[in-house]
């Protein structure tokens, strides 16, 4: 039973709750106000969202850390949670295309914000836009601005704290940048040597001056086929170039990289990096900027392995 089915069968039903639904659910914050409920799509921007709407919004974040935002289908319960919401935040730039059909059945009249329409796209390493812009820290703070006037525009009571939460979560991105470049910086450039699972990378490599060698997986979609010949290309880069590790991902399988490692003579690193999703709350990941600072520390250790 496929959720692909369950979203064929099951959609004329959902789109009939939400009248129901939407007078009788509210919730309070501890002062008594009522939450604005709010969706959003992948995992980095429904970071971003809980930091900007803090306790004055009711978040649904669809995806969970172990979901590839390539390949998700929306499941009933995420039509009925985007029926009810007032504002919806999508990642945009082609990566989450599969909310744009349920948002115009679902919640024609819920405010929409394309996050990526203020960052600065980069063209990927293998075909088209990269469309994971929030791993440049710029892309990321821009993004939060637009969040917090979003808000400020469906609750404009609680404007001044949106934009208060949006200011403090930019500076911590902005910290998040320093500790980053603080350990890389000092590693030679000729040793920022990177191989990732899939083309995911192209905002961070480009912002610590890091050399991308190749993708396991080439392509910015991870469910894309690998072809022998790119897998024979890139052992070959790897040798040729010294490369010290090999980089996996969370949401990913590391069979491949593990071949790959076993034909070059060079480890697969210990430690996954945040690629196309980042941990659930709760978890040290759980945050963007928790996320940057990962993916940094792991980078350098392996560059100077
Ligand atoms: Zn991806």
């Amino acid at each position: 039973l496929s959720s692909r089915w369950i979203w064929r069968g099951f959609a004329p039903a959902f789109l009939v709750v939400p009248a129901l639904l939407t007078t009788a659910c509210t919730s309070l914050t501890q002062g008594g106000s009522v939450r604005i409920r709010a969706v959003a799509t992948v995992t980095q921007v429904s970071a971003l969202t809980r930091a900007v709407g803090g306790d004055r919004i009711q978040l649904t974040a669809l995806l969970k850390s172990t979901d590839d935002p390539h390949a998700y289908e929306p499941h009933p319960s995420d039509v009925t949670a985007l029926a009810q919401a007032k504002l919806i935040v999508k990642s945009g730039a082609g990566l989450d295309k599969w909310i744009d059909k349920p948002i115009t059945a679902a919640a024609p009249n819920a405010t929409v914000v394309d996050a990526s329409a203020s960052a600065r796209l980069r063209s990927s390493a293998t075909e088209g836009q990269d469309p994971h812009w929030w791993y440049d820290v710029d892309n990321a703070r821009s993004a939060s601005d637009a969040i917090a006037n979003a808000l400020a525009g469906v609750d404009p009571a609680n404007a001044a704290s949106y934009r208060a939460s949006a200011s403090e979560l930019k500076r911590r991105l902005h910290d998040a940048d320093r500790q980053i470049h603080a350990l890389v910086d000092p590693i030679p450039a000729a040793q920022r040597l990177f191989v990732a699972n899939h083309d995911a990378f192209n905002y961070f490599l480009a912002r610590y001056q890091i050399t991308l060698v190749g993708d396991i997986i080439p392509s910015t979609d991870s469910l894309a086929a690998v072809r022998p010949a790119d897998t024979a290309k890139l052992i070959n880069d790897v040798r040729q170039k010294r490369v010290k590790a090999i980089f996996t991902e969370t949401t990913l399988q590391s069979g491949l990289a593990s071949q790959i490692a076993t034909a070059t003579g060079v480890k697969v690193f210990d430690g996954k990096l945040y690629g196309d999703a980042i941990g659930d709350p709760g978890t040290d990941g759980a945050t963007l900027e928790g996320a940057l600072v990962h993916n940094g520390r792991l980078m350098a250790a392996a560059f100077t392995s």
